[in-house]
């Protein structure tokens, strides 16, 4: 049924309504975007990567962010995101290095870019799995659903078998199996316009289908709204979709999620250095900035940093509907 277009929703008008607080806790997350190149170009991407993206993070900003590390004990996790971080040619070198400092390391891996690497940036993908046990990464990875049709209906053709067998590799080198501590987290994100269903009984859907049919084996699923920005929201904009979809995240509001979002802990920054609360504001450009000048990681101040507010909009109601949404899941 078709409703009346939405006007704005006011984010933080609504906050202050229910009683929520968005101000920043201990920052704990360093979340990089490496690089806007991937190998994939899936219809829901918020990064409007592809593989004709060619930004990436420079040299200095690889040493920079190792600094930043080792400067701020309090920044236990690195988070590598992209595109596909991996298609960067200090991947290996940043992981590593992070690792020595005795930092946790999250990889926003896409699974295919072991079997489909980008033939321009010539890094070799050879024994990724093994390089991601031996460093003990955490891996993140987006498998839309356990059958062919909706994978690659979302993210490709043949991104579905491709996917299978690069988890198979996984399973391989220890990854999702019991006792071996290196995880491996899927992550569901719906194939349309609709809020994802509850969490932990499609984690049980997906570890009985992917056991039975391909014997594979994973930790954990992560459920995520899909944020109404760039790639998605133009496809729901071309479908008539968009004002509906914002009025069901609007009509989903939950308090305790929105309390508890990854933009209180975390920071986000781009290939050139910049700063944003999270990968969302980043692909907004709604960039952090103190006394009008914009933050960077050359010449950020944590202590300052802790005193500007969270930069809010519409596109927030996708992280505070239903069980909540962000890179680690439900927030609930
Ligand atoms: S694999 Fe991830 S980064 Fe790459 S296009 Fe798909 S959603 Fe975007
Ligand atoms: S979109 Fe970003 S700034 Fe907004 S609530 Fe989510 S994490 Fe926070």
């Amino acid at each position: 049924m078709s409703t009346l277009p939405l006007a704005a929703p006011d984010f933080r008008a609504t906050l202050e309504s229910r009683d929520v607080d968005l101000s920043r806790r201990t920052l704990r997350t360093l979340q990089i975007n490496l690089t806007k190149l991937c190998n994939q170009a899936c219809l829901h991407c918020h990064v409007d990567s592809s593989p004709k993206r060619t930004e990436h993070l420079s040299p200095e900003g690889v040493e920079r962010s190792l600094e930043l590390l080792k400067l701020n004990p309090g920044l236990e996790i690195l988070d590598l995101t992209g595109g596909a971080p991996e298609l960067h040619a200090q991947f290996r070198e940043l992981v590593e290095g992070a690792r020595a400092l005795g930092r946790r390391v999250i990889v926003r891996h896409n699974l295919t870019v072991t079997l489909d690497p980008h033939p321009v940036t010539q890094v070799s993908m050879e024994g990724l799995p093994e390089f991601f046990a031996a460093q003990e990464v955490e891996l993140v990875s987006s498998l839309p659903f356990y059958e062919q049709y909706f994978t690659d209906k979302q993210r490709g053709r043949g991104v579905f078998g491709k996917s299978l067998e690069s988890l198979r590799r996984l399973n391989e080198v220890g990854f999702g199996m019991p006792d071996t501590g290196l995880e491996l987290t899927l992550v569901y994100n719906p194939v349309g316009a609709y809020l994802p269903p509850d969490q932990a009984t499609l984690e049980a859907d997906y570890r009985s289908k992917l056991r039975a049919a391909h014997g594979l084996e994973f930790n954990n699923l992560f459920a995520i709204t899909n944020m109404p920005i760039n790639r998605f929201a133009d496809d729901l904009r071309r479908r008539g979709n968009y004002d509906d979809y914002l009025q069901r995240l609007v009509a989903a509001f939950n308090p305790v999620a929105a309390s508890n979002v990854m933009c209180r802990d975390m920071i986000s920054v781009d290939h050139r250095g910049q700063i944003y609360d999270c990968d969302f504001n980043q692909m907004l450009e709604l960039e952090v900035s103190d006394a009008g000048s914009a933050l960077t990681i050359f010449n950020v101040d944590f202590a300052r940093l802790a005193e500007i507010p969270i930069q809010v909009g519409s596109h927030c109601f996708g992280c505070t509907a239903g069980s909540g949404s962000s890179c680690g899941g439900t927030t609930e």
